[in-house]
């Protein structure tokens, strides 16, 4: 067990096979990671913008490479080729407001993809400490049989994605889930995991050990949509 990290060894009984966790190896996502989680450097909210664009960029790139890929003929000006094409295009998912320029970063690459658009909240009452996450929108095109790619740069509790995917499903059954997180925690992998179908995979940046009381991560970044968009009420 050496080599495996630790939230691992603590998994459940899932496979983590489907569970990838691209900072875990040398890759350019590390330095963008570094540039994301800094306290100084997140302050110029258009390089946090664009460094989570980056990311998807990046999650875009590495998903690509398990997706299904048919033949076409392509004439260039001097002859035919023959170039592997994605067999159909996916439908990008993201959760409001947050996970927009993650969706900016995978649209980048998945350039005709579909689009979905699920806003969730925080709803607190009483205890700062306790909320329950709300769904109030779905924008979406039918999921029935398609590859989704569900984005949000925070994987805390896991709460908000597993409610995103779920009412993502009023609009079909898909056929693969990919659920791309800058960040996670390990209580958040978990309960992905556990709630979310079989045929999900899923894209990490990094996973970090604990969460607060209010369920940010730690160490985390700190507030993904303020540091992007600014402080809401
Ligand atoms: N959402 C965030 O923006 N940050 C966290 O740490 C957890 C959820």
């Amino acid at each position: 067990m050496a080599d495996v990290p630790g939230y691992l060894q603590r998994m459940p009984t899932a496979a983590p096979a489907n569970v990838h966790i691209l900072g875990q190896g040398p890759s350019l996502l590390n330095p963008i990671l570094a540039e994301i989680r800094d306290r100084n450097l997140q302050q110029d909210r258009l390089r946090f913008r664009r460094n989570l664009e980056r990311c998807g960029e990046i999650f875009a790139y590495e998903i690509s490479k398990v997706l299904p890929y048919v033949e076409r003929d392509v004439q260039t000006p001097l002859g035919a080729a023959r170039v592997p094409v994605l067999a159909e295009q996916p439908v990008v998912a993201s959760i409001l407001r947050a996970g927009l320029p993650l969706h900016q970063g995978l649209l980048n690459y998945f350039d005709r993809a579909d689009n979905s658009f699920i806003s969730a909240y925080r709803k607190h009452e009483g205890d700062a400490d306790h909320f329950e996450v709300e769904i109030e929108y779905l924008s979406s095109p039918s999921v029935e049989g398609r590859t989704v790619i569900l984005c949000d740069p925070m994987l805390a509790t896991g709460s908000s994605m597993v409610l995103a995917y779920q009412a993502l499903l009023r609009r079909g059954q898909p056929a693969h889930l990919h659920v791309a997180a800058v960040i996670a925690s390990e209580q958040g992998v978990r309960f992905a995991l556990e709630k979310l179908p079989d045929n999900v995979t899923l894209w990490l940046g990094a996973v970090d050990p604990e969460l607060t009381a209010r369920a940010y991560i730690v160490p985390g970044l700190g507030d993904a949509g303020d540091l992007a968009f600014g402080a809401k009420d």
